[in-house]
């Protein structure tokens, strides 16, 4: 098979990559805050495809685990004096506000390796492409630039075939590439049930199913495609829930007929709420940089002080949704 890379132009900064990993005897792997499927799967896919090339090398992935991703992978205690001597690499992580854990800053070399608009450089070395599906679809590609350098296994392609999947909604989004279904089409050549990873991935816990219902039910949608649904501290309490279970309801909402532009506006518990935004078409990344956030074109999140704020978002999302039907 004919392999489509698109990422080309990015060959000398991914022969860089590769050779300062080959230097370092210790690489301590980090990713951002609450991790999703694709952070979880270009950090420990990352691990394991340098342990198993080199497995006289001291590799760990840290970051505090997350029960929902246990079924990818766990988490490795990495203790602050390990770091002085250590390479570090950050993936799929825009910003250094958005690391998780604190002792990266005692490295004497970081790696960036992100797939998200360069919000935020740091890093010596930052190998940033904005144009593939995931992170994980990077570290992929990394592999399939050198494979007569780097070894796979099941594991590694269990755990990158994961964050593709997760990042793309099962390639569902446009950053889905022919590319993009090469690369998990050549994953699956290894060892790992495909099927149990979906599966995993499909899940819902009962609790989340009232949530989908709640939200289903009080999702407002305007004319204009803007649909948005506020989920406050008394209605997760009254479910049992918290903000990081809340990530599920934001494709469905989606579904909806009409919707173009999405809102989710989760409220913490200091009373300012987190902001997930989504889109069909008009850019809303853009928004979410006016209130402190940022991400992708389409997918994006932000912080809102209180509800004024929040009014003030979805006058913004219906202005990008009006400039995008002049533009089309
Ligand atoms: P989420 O809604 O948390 O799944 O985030 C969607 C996308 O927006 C992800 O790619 C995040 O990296 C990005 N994102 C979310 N929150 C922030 C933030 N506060 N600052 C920058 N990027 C963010």
């Amino acid at each position: 098979m004919r392999l489509l890379s698109k990422n080309k132009e990015d060959m000398p900064i991914k022969k860089d990559v590769w050779d300062i990993i080959e230097k370092w005897d210790r690489i301590i792997i980090h990713r951002h805050v609450r991790p999703d499927p694709d952070a979880i799967g270009s950090q420990c896919g990352l691990k394991e495809l340098i342990k198993a090339t080199y497995p006289e090398k001291e590799v760990y992935a840290t970051g505090a685990n997350v029960d929902d991703l246990a079924y990818l992978d766990e988490m490795d205690e990495v203790s602050e004096d390990l770091y002085e001597q250590a390479l570090v690499i950050v993936t799929d992580t825009a910003n250094i506000k958005r690391i998780d854990g604190d002792y990266y800053k005692l490295a004497k070399q970081w790696i960036k390796i992100d797939h998200h608009p360069l919000d935020d450089s740091y890093g010596e070395v930052e190998w940033v492409n904005t144009e593939v599906s995931s992170c994980s679809e990077m570290i992929a590609d990394l592999w399939l630039s050198f494979p007569e350098k780097i070894k796979m296994t099941a594991k590694a392609a269990r755990l990158l075939y994961a964050g593709i999947v997760g990042d793309t909604n099962r390639f569902l989004y446009d950053a889905t590439s022919p590319y993009t279904m090469q690369i998990a089409a050549e994953l699956m050549t290894y060892p790992f049930s495909h099927t149990e990873v979906n599966n995993q991935m499909n899940v819902i816990k009962p609790h989340t199913s009232k949530l989908m219902g709640h939200a289903l039910d009080k999702f407002e949608l305007s004319d204009d495609g803007v649909g948005h649904i506020m989920l406050t501290q008394d209605i997760l309490k009254s479910l049992g829930m918290d903000d990081k279970d809340t990530h599920a309801i934001v494709p469905l909402l989606g579904k909806i007929e009409g919707v173009c532009v999405w809102a989710v506006f989760v409220q913490q518990s200091d009373g300012a709420y987190r902001c997930r935004l989504r889109s069909k078409g008009p850019v809303i990344n853009t928004v979410a940089q006016n209130h402190g956030g940022g991400g992708h074109p389409l997918a994006s999140g932000a912080h809102a002080k209180d509800e004024k704020e929040l009014e003030q978002i979805l006058l913004e999302l219906k202005q990008q949704v009006e400039n995008y039907s002049k533009e089309s």
